[in-house]
């Protein structure tokens, strides 16, 4: 279901207006997780300015260690629907497991399946019976096949709408926190119909590294991005290194834009 032999059309991904794919740059942007009303409606008020069409932020947040802030759980969801309200923005948000999966799917538009979530196969099949579009970060170690057929079980249940997302790939390097497989785009509109956009947050682990890998992502044939932003990255309870402060993301947008038209 997943392959362009299926469905030779680019799939777009349409919420409120907002387009991913089929040539519509989708970009996504807001905190690594919602920490207070304040810090959210900031970032939100902030990103919609500067051109952000989604707002992401995590309220159930993947660790590596169990006693790193873990997110404001439902509190969480309900000031990312507060800030949709005053700034339009559809939310895309986190959903770790079946526990919290109905929970979550009131409060997002998108739901996202984590890198470290890519091959809960229960939970895909879940993902696969909502009717909320969902967006599917490769897993560190998964191979563009693997990822594919991640997305062929959400498909497979019913469940059409889905959004790529490459993430950065576990590598030898150490520099960065991943390595951003720039490949697997082309590669992946060679074979599919779905979008697919990029993360360079996660993919590098700095922010001076996300504006370079953002337009070479849109370069490339990314059908979007997906950004951290902090007004405070030093303050971040999550990520701050690799958050862009929101002027500085202002003017990535400008450049995005300036890439996307020359294509
Ligand atoms: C995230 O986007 O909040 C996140 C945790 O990313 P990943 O699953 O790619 O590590
Ligand atoms: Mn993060």
């Amino acid at each position: 279901l997943a392959s362009k032999l299926f469905h030779p059309t680019p799939t777009v991904i349409e919420i409120d207006g907002c387009k991913i794919g089929g040539g519509n740059i989708g970009i996504i942007a807001g905190p690594c997780a919602v920490e207070s009303e304040e810090q959210l409606m900031t970032i939100a008020a902030l990103t919609k300015k500067h051109g952000a069409g989604f707002l992401r932020g995590g309220a159930f947040k993947p660790r590596t260690s169990p006693y790193s802030f873990q997110g404001l759980g439902e509190e969480g969801l309900k000031l990312l629907k507060k800030a949709k309200e005053v700034n339009g923005m559809p939310i895309v948000t986190e959903v770790m497991d079946h526990e919290d999966f109905d929970l979550v799917a009131e409060y997002a538009d998108i739901l996202q399946i984590g890198a470290r979530n890519m091959q809960n196969f229960s939970l895909l099949k879940k993902a696969g019976k909502t009717n909320k579009p969902i967006l599917l970060k490769r897993g560190l170690s998964a191979t563009i096949e693997e990822f594919l057929m991640a997305a062929e079980y959400i498909m497979s249940e019913g469940n059409l709408r889905i959004i790529l997302c490459e993430r950065g790939i576990r590598t030898f390097e150490t520099y960065t926190r991943n390595t951003l497989d720039l490949s697997a785009i082309p590669v992946i509109k060679e074979l599919s119909h779905l979008p697919i956009i990029v993360d360079p947050s996660h993919a590098t682990g700095k922010w001076a590294m996300v504006e370079p890998l953002s337009k070479a992502a849109i370069a490339v044939g990314a059908d979007g991005l997906m950004i951290e932003v902090h007004h405070q990255p030093e303050l971040a309870l999550c990520d701050g290194a690799q958050s862009l402060k929101p002027a500085k993301f202002g003017r990535l947008m400008e450049a995005i834009n300036k890439i996307s038209e020359a294509l």
